[in-house]
């Protein structure tokens, strides 16, 4: 399973797909990605192997330059279409590796709040509770770090917004994520192998952070809400 990330200058989907490509060796059961475009954000998703995904994409192209994408290894849900990422729920679109333990009652939470589950799976709730968050007057940024702050496991997240080309959300705990810095573009990825193509320059984030991402690059604060300076390295890797 992984997840990847982009802002970029350049049509994201083949981008995605590819970054998606050498995260394989993860494992993984279905597939997905999310773009904005002209401010209109829209997702495919397909079961089985990429190539199920980059068929649907010949049929049913996906234009954009802002983006996120997924291979997912079902924990809660069977793998499906349906309940593969990205989630989406009003102008929340999410991915999220690895397992949400409180998802029972935040999703009771927003079922009470009058928002709809329309999958089995934990990660759906992160978008159900953001996007609630956001009805409830909190901007994207607002709204999804006060939504992380409320989940119990372990994650790596990377959020995208519906209106938002210049923005993306991340963030972990329990699971890795990197973030990748290039010239007027940024990326996150599950490791630096995922963004090999695109940039060598990358920032580890450690346990319990959380990173707004512009095409101008990342403000991280720890789990605290503290603003942290993390290291950027060089990663040296066959293209
Ligand atoms: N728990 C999530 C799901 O079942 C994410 C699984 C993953 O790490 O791919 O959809």
């Amino acid at each position: 399973c992984g997840i990847v990330g982009i802002l970029g200058k350049h049509e994201v989907a083949p981008q995605l797909v590819e970054s998606l490509r050498r995260l394989e060796y993860r494992g993984y059961d279905s597939a997905g990605i999310a773009t904005v475009h002209d401010g209109h954000l829209d997702r495919r998703r397909a079961m089985g192997k990429l190539v199920n995904l980059s068929d649907l994409l010949v049929h049913q192209p996906l234009a954009g330059k802002s983006g996120i994408g997924h291979t997912r290894w079902a924990t809660h849900g069977v793998p499906s279409t349906d309940n593969a990422h990205p989630h989406r729920s009003g102008p929340v679109a999410v991915v999220h590796n690895g397992i949400i333990e409180n998802y029972k009652e935040l999703r009771a939470e927003v079922t009470a709040a009058g928002l709809e589950p329309k999958t089995e799976t934990d990660t759906e709730t992160i978008a159900l509770l953001t996007d609630h968050l956001m009805q409830g007057g909190l901007g994207p940024v607002e709204a999804a770090m006060a939504c992380i702050d409320k989940l119990e496991g372990a994650f790596a997240l990377a959020f995208l917004f519906d209106g938002e080309e210049d923005l993306m959300v991340a963030a972990r705990k329990g699971s890795p994520l990197a973030v990748g810095h290039g010239e007027g573009e940024m990326y996150v990825g599950s490791d630096a192998i995922a963004l090999a193509p695109l940039t060598p320059h990358i920032t580890y984030l450690e346990e319990g952070d959380r990173a707004v991402l512009t095409r101008e690059g990342a403000t991280i604060r720890d789990g605290k809400g503290r603003l942290v300076n993390r290291e950027m390295r060089t990663v040296q890797m066959d293209a």
